[in-house]
């Protein structure tokens, strides 16, 4: 049996899945190593939820991105039956060459370094994986996906910032991120939502990282998120959109250096920074402190905001998605979400809402509201066997 490993690469941890590859794609297996360097605990689950393997390892022998993904290969090919014959990335960012999944070699992996300072925490990460497959496996093709290609469309009024124009040849652009589950939320509305799909959508991808993309005729033209996942709506810990002065003014004010005021906005701030209390939305739902109920507030307001800029954008609004951690499981923020839409027709139907139904609108909204999980790994594994097969 072919497979397709899927590997979503971060700072500290490495998630997985794999796919046996026929004439479609189906899951076998996914699985997480956390605490890289710190506590390295593997868990590895099959497609029924069952634990496979469950295992802590010493930190010394998980010291690193390239050490665990070497435990994980090692453990495929040990307790797996499958060959694996090829690997799909999350790569977050594209820059403006790439504008669809690509099958790397050590040039392209040289050349996606450039983006590194756009994406700090992320794309460096991504990159080691792919380094150390190649080190490990050179034979095995290794396709990049990216989270901003989706996004590549954009008219150049929505990805140019009002700054002189060079910067803009340089790369200073509105990108936008989120890209593959955007992707994939857009083509599984055509098949459980068809008579919407190709109308005026925004999908809200709220999780840990969080943006709302507006898609027109099922195209993504225009995204919260800009040249950095920084932008938009706050985040778990990323602040979402800010008023440049205020960096300014933590530099020169406060002589807080680059590194500090990076870790301050993609770090200690969005619901973290403004709560005291966590970056987790479920335990924000559930604290008695009153930052909590704020930070709360502030994130739905903002929401809001964005939504209407974006309605804008596409001159109406036929539908809203909600999907990722937060819009896929909390009836109670989907619910504030919506009356923040009230004002563009938007009505939710409580019980539908509650229960986690496909369609939660109200049957007299005039704005249909959709949860519609994403699966960001799945579309991967399709870009990455479509390359393999030429396509
Ligand atoms: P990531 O960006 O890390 O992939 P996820 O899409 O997994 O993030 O979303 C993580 C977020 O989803 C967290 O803020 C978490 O609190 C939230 N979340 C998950 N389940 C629930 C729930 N039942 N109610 C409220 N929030 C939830």
């Amino acid at each position: 049996m072919d497979t397709i490993l899927v590997v979503n690469a971060g700072s500290s941890s490495l998630k997985f899945e794999v796919f046996s590859v026929t004439d479609d794609l189906n899951s076998l297996l996914e699985g997480q190593m956390e605490g890289i360097g710190s506590a390295p605990h593997l868990r590895i689950k099959d497609r029924d939820g069952r634990v496979l393997a469950e295992h802590t390892h010493a930190s010394a022998d998980v010291p690193d991105l390239p050490s665990a993904i070497l435990r994980v290969g090692a453990w495929l090919r040990d307790q797996h039956e499958g060959d694996l014959v090829a690997v799909g990335h999350r790569v977050v960012h594209g820059g403006p060459d790439y504008d669809r999944p690509v099958l790397v070699n050590e040039q392209i992996v040289s050349d996606l370094e450039r983006y590194v300072p756009l994406a700090p925490l992320h794309q460096p990460h991504n990159l080691t994986a792919i380094r150390a497959v190649i080190d490990r496996r050179p034979d095995l093709p290794q396709v990049a996906c990216f989270d901003t290609s989706f996004h590549r469309n954009h008219s150049p009024v929505t990805s140019h910032y009002a700054i002189p124009e060079h910067f803009f040849a340089e790369g200073v652009r509105r990108y936008g991120f989120h890209g593959l589950s955007y992707e994939y939320v857009a083509g599984r509305l055509r098949e459980v939502a068809p008579s919407v799909a190709g109308g005026k959508l925004i999908v809200a991808h709220l999780g840990n990282g969080a943006s709302l993309c507006a898609i027109s005729g099922g195209r993504s033209i225009e995204s919260t998120f800009g040249f950095t996942a920084l932008d938009g709506i706050p985040m778990g810990a990323r602040c979402g959109q800010i008023d440049p002065g205020v960096l300014l003014y933590l530099l020169q004010q406060k002589g807080m250096s680059a590194d500090e005021v990076q870790d301050l906005l993609y770090k200690e701030s969005g619901l973290k920074g403004l709560s005291g209390v966590s970056n987790d939305v479920r335990a924000l739902l559930s604290s008695e402190d009153p930052r909590a109920a704020f930070a709360l507030e502030h994130f739905v307001h903002r929401i809001g905001l964005h939504a209407g800029m974006l309605a804008a954008a596409l001159g109406g609004l036929d539908a809203f998605v909600f999907t990722a951690g937060i819009g896929e499981n909390s009836p109670d923020m989907r619910a504030r979400v919506a009356a923040r839409l009230e004002w563009l027709g938007a009505r939710i139907d409580p019980v539908r809402n509650a229960a986690g139904a496909l369609d939660v609108a109200a049957s007299d909204s005039a704005v249909r509201l959709y949860v519609v999980p994403t699966d960001e790994e799945l579309m991967i594994a399709r870009h990455t066997m479509a390359l393999l097969r030429g396509g």
